[in-house]
Parts: structure tokens; sequence; C-alpha cells
């Protein structure tokens, strides 16, 4: 049957994350919300958990506050792609943060996935990490070139783990003729993003970390040389406050909201494939990442018998749905992987994601709160990063606590209520582009 007759959807088609079939967040064990703690941490996903251990562990007592339930936010919806040093953004690319050390940035996104692995192993989580690297693909030309000057850029700072791979020798890697080449992070993977925020949960409930959900943080104020919270479950008096909402930040923390905009990024799954079809799709079992500025992200997931190919990206400006976005990243993947045409779809979700205005995650002391935000689209392992770094502030009072722990920058064009920013930035973006790849055209 062709794809003119049969619908994209599967019969068990259903609009929420695949990886919550594994996990779906859920408050089994509500806990009553402490009235007065050592750190209360606003968010309750990776960086929230990362941080609450990392403060147990220097025998500090924290609260994690979640307003919905445990794992809501984008740290259960993710592509579970860890790219390692292939998510450090050059600092030479951005603006406003020219002095910023790469190498200190290739060593934090190295020290990122040491934390998750250290978890991984010492946790005992379950959660499919696959270290068979991440391919950062080229959608033209010139972002093969980039690419390549990039990886040069990155061995001259000690990462030797990135290497060009051109168009002629990208078929071992992957079953598409959409890509110009591309650069191989083979220090990198993936995991199931929801197994793995099981862990940090379970690790935390395993040590007696309060986990407040359902308890929304309503107002932050100064109180007696710390912070008084109130919150839907009451108030609640605390010496020190991590913000970690990233895509979620709302009204509560004004200061923070206008530094973080938020991007929904939307993903679908397939049914399950047969073993060759995975084996052409992804021949090594790579995580890939596109070059492009609104990059769309893929990779298997389940083990021989039963993978899927889960794929992410933004199409359409307005507020849709996830079923609605549905066909538009189903007509993306089938320009890369044509012979997905009779592959149907059995899960399609969104999350929130965070941009910066310098494309640089962020974490440190602002007005007298901490924070851990700003995660650009790669989150897994530098939100643990920030999340763990952010609380070794804490205990050592240190003045820096990571290279994010700079300038938090803020634009008068960006109050963090503009609606019209995300369509007119996201529409210019694609029509570069666009244009990239026309003028990539022989
Ligand atoms: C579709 C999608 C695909 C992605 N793919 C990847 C990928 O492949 N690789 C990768 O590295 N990253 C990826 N990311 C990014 C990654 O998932 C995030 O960066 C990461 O999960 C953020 O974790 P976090 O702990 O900072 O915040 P989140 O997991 O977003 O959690 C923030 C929490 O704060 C809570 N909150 C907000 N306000 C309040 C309040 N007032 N009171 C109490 N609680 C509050 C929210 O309810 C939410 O649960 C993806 C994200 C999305 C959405």
């Amino acid at each position: 049957m062709s794809i003119t007759t049969k619908s994209i959807f599967h019969a068990d088609f259903q609009a929420k994350p695949f990886w919550w079939e594994a996990y779906e967040p859920s408050d089994h064990e509500p806990q009553e919300q402490p009235r007065d703690v050592p750190v209360a941490i606003i968010g309750g996903s990776y960086a929230g958990l990362a941080a609450a251990l990392e403060l147990q562990q220097h025998g500090i007592t924290a609260c994690v506050i979640e307003k919905e339930n445990p794992g809501y936010g984008a740290s259960t919806r993710s592509g579970g792609i860890l790219g390692g040093c292939g998510s450090v953004k050059a600092p030479l690319l951005s603006f406003g943060e020219s002095n910023r050390e790469f190498s200190e940035l290739i060593s934090a996104a190295r020290k990122g996935l040491d934390l998750v692995e250290g978890f991984i192993d010492r946790e005992g989580i379950k959660c499919e990490w696959q270290k068979h690297g991440m391919f950062s693909a080229a959608c033209a030309t010139r972002h093969f070139q980039r690419a390549k000057e990039k990886a040069e850029l990155m061995s001259q700072y000690g990462e030797i783990n990135s290497t060009p791979i051109s168009a002629e020798n990208q078929q071992s890697y992957i079953g598409s003729e959409y890509y110009r080449g591309g650069v191989l992070f083979s220090n990198a993977g993936h995991l199931h993003p929801a197994l793995y925020y099981e862990g940090l949960l379970k690790a935390c409930k395993r040590r007696g970390i309060s986990i407040c959900s359902q308890t929304e943080v309503i107002n932050l104020n100064r109180h007696r040389g710390g912070w008084k919270l109130s919150t839907s479950q009451g108030e609640l008096t605390a010496q020190n406050v991590i913000v970690a909402t990233n895509g979620y930040t709302g009204n509560v923390t004004p200061a923070f909201k206008r530094r973080v905009i938020p991007l929904k990024a939307y993903m679908i799954a397939t049914e399950v494939l047969s073993d060759e079809m995975a084996v052409n799709l992804c021949p090594k079992n790579n995580a890939f990442v596109e070059s492009a500025r609104i990059t769309a992200f893929f990779r298997l997931t389940g083990s021989k018998g039963n993978q899927r190919l889960v794929f992410g990206s933004r199409v359409k400006w307005s507020d849709v749905n996830s079923k609605e976005m549905a066909p538009l990243l189903h007509r993306l993947l089938l320009k890369r992987y044509p012979q997905l045409g009779d592959v149907q779809i059995t899960h399609a979700w969104d999350g929130n994601v965070a941009l910066t205005l310098d494309e640089q995650l962020h974490n440190g002391k602002m007005d007298g709160i901490h924070y851990a935000l700003g995660c650009n689209g790669a989150g897994v392992a530098n939100m643990t990063f920030l999340g763990t770094t952010v609380a070794q502030k804490i205990v050592a009072q240190s003045e820096q606590c990571s290279p994010f722990d700079t300038h938090f920058i803020s634009s008068r064009f960006y109050r963090g209520d503009e609606r019209w920013f995300i369509p007119v930035i996201g529409r210019y973006l694609q029509l570069r582009d666009w244009l990239d790849r026309c003028l990539d055209r022989p």
C-alpha cells in the first residue's frame, strides 16, 4: 500500500511521548511540603534533581518543588541524544561572549557526559545508554566546510573524538542521500530520556530528598536574609533558592523569564521497523543532529527486533498541537528517508526548550537567586551538569561554578511575553536554511 492511500497514523496512535510507555510522570507518593529548608529547588527535572543529589552528598537538605507530576517537563520528552563535544557552540560563532575560553566549554561538555555516565553506573539506571556516536549532518556544502573547520579548531583544544566524514563516505553511517557529509563525534550517543529521569528520581527518593509534586511556586520574596516561597501548598522559607525551570520559566521569576525564550520542539516515533530497515537507516546506530539553523534530530530506539525511529524538529511557527504537527514532521522525515513511505507513526508529542540570546548555557547567581537555565535544545547532559555545578556553588560559596557562570544577557527587544518573537525569528532562520540548500544545487 502506498503513502497516498494509507494514513500516516498507526491504529494505535497516541499524542504523547513514546518514552512515557516506559515511565509516565505520575504522582504515586505525593509529599508534604516542609516549612523550612536550607535549599528550595524550583523545577523537578534533570537540573533540579541533579542539584538536589549534589547538595545531599554534601549534607545539605534540599526540597524539590515541581508544578506538575515529576518529569512533566522536557526531560521525559527529548530525543535522548547526548552530543558530547558535538553540542558545544563555538563562542566565535556567537555574539557577546567572545572572551569565553573554548577549551573550558569542551571540558564542560566532557564533564556533563561523565556526570550522566556516573549516575547511570552508580545508581544502576537502566536507560538504554548506547555510546555509538553522534553524526552532525551537514545540510549544505558550506555547512560541511564550517563543521570541518570547527572540528579542526576543537582538535587544537584537545577534542580528538570528532572526525569529518565526506558525502562520498557517509553511506556507512546513514542510509540517506540528503546530506553533504558531516562530523562524527564518537564520544556521544543516545539513551531513553524518561528512564534516565526515573533513575534520578529514584536516587533522590532513596536518599530521602523531598519531591513536592503538583506544587506550583507562585511567589518568591526576600525574607530574613533568605527567601520565602508561596506555593500552592502554603509557605516555605529557604536560605537559598535554585531556579531550574528552563523552557517552563514563568512569571514567578521575571528576570529569568526575559532571558530564556521558550520554544516548542516536536517529535514523532514510527512503528517498530524491520531489522533490515533499521540497519539501512542508521547502519552504526548513531544519533543524528542536522547542521541547519532549524535543526532536525533523529535516532533509533530499542534493541534488535524492536527498533523504531524517533524524529524531531519544528516546521510551523503558529502554536499547533503535536498531532497537527505530525504530518509536517513526517514529510520532513520522508525527504531524508524516502524508504519510510509505508511506515506509520505511533506517537507524536512536544515539549519546551529554552533558547538564550547568546546561544549559551547559563548558571550562577543573579539578584541572590541561583539558577541553571538555557539548554538551547541540548539539555540531557548539559542540564545535569548545570544543576550539579550550581549546587557546588552553594556548597563551596564560590565565585564561579562553571564556564557558563557569566553575564546572562537580556535584550530590550525581548521582555518575555512577545508573541511575535518566535514566528519572526523562526521564519527568518528557515529562509536562511532554504537559501543554503538552494545555493548548493549544482
Ligand atoms: C522535543 C524535545 C527534544 C529534545 N531533544 C533533546 C536531545 O535529543 N538531547 C538533548 O540533550 N536535549 C534535548 N532536549 C532538551 C532537553 O530535554 C532539556 O534541555 C532538558 O530536559 C531540560 O531539563 P530541565 O531540568 O532544565 O527542565 P525541564 O525538564 O524542562 O523541567 C522544568 C520543570 O520546571 C517546572 N516548573 C516551571 N515553573 C514552575 C513553578 N513555578 N513551580 C514549580 N515548578 C515549575 C515545570 O513543570 C517543569 O517540569 C529536547 C527537548 C525537547 C522538548
